[in-house]
C-alpha cells in the first residue's frame, strides 16, 4: 500500500481488527520509508446485481426468491434443501459473471440448467411456471431436450 505521506509502497501492518460493525477489517500500517502510521479499510465487494424482468422492470438479484422457485419446482422430488441452496448459489456466481445487469431470461436458463441435472421432473415444472416458457414452442423444445436424457436418468 503507497504511503499518504512519502510515496514509499512498503509498509508493515503494525494492527488488524475488525471495524465496530465488522463489515471491515482496519488495518493500521506503518510506512518503512517515513515511519508514519496510516489506516486502510478491507471491505467485501458487494457489486449489486440487477435483474432486468421481462416488461422491463429492474429488480435486485435474490438468491432466496431462486431457492423458493426451485423448491417449489421440487415439491415432492427427492431434493433436498442443501442442495436446493447450493443451486440457487451457483445460478447466483453464474449469473454475476454475465455482468451487472443480467435479463431474468437468462437467471431462468441458469437454473433450469442446474434443475436439469437433478431432477427432470422438477425442471420440467420448473419450465412450465417460468415466464420465459409461456410461449409454447419453448415448452414443447424443453420437453424434448429432457427426452434426450439418457435412460436411466429419465422421469419415473
Ligand atoms: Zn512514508
Amino acid at each position: 500500500m503507497r504511503c499518504p505521506g512519502c510515496g514509499v509502497d512498503d509498509d508493515r501492518v503494525v494492527d488488524s481488527r475488525a471495524s465496530d460493525e465488522a463489515t471491515a477489517i482496519r488495518r493500521r500500517r506503518e510506512c518503512l520509508g517515513c515511519g508514519c502510521r496510516f489506516t486502510t479499510y478491507e471491505r467485501v465487494e458487494e457489486a449489486p446485481l440487477v435483474v432486468l424482468k421481462g416488461d422491463g422492470t429492474r429488480e435486485p438479484f435474490d438468491r432466496t426468491k431462486v431457492a423458493a422457485g426451485v423448491r417449489l419446482a421440487a415439491t415432492g422430488r427427492p431434493v433436498d434443501d442443501a442442495t436446493i441452496e447450493q443451486l440457487a448459489a451457483a445460478v447466483e456466481e453464474e449469473v454475476r459473471d454475465l455482468g451487472p445487469e443480467v435479463p431474468s431470461e437468462k437467471v431462468g436458463i441458469a437454473v433450469l440448467d442446474g434443475l436439469r441435472r437433478l431432477d427432470a421432473v422438477a425442471a420440467l415444472r420448473f419450465a412450465s411456471v417460468y415466464k420465459g416458457f409461456d410461449d409454447l414452442a419453448d415448452f414443447a423444445q424443453e420437453i424434448t431436450e429432457l427426452a434426450k436424457k439418457p435412460s436411466g436418468q429419465a422421469e419415473r
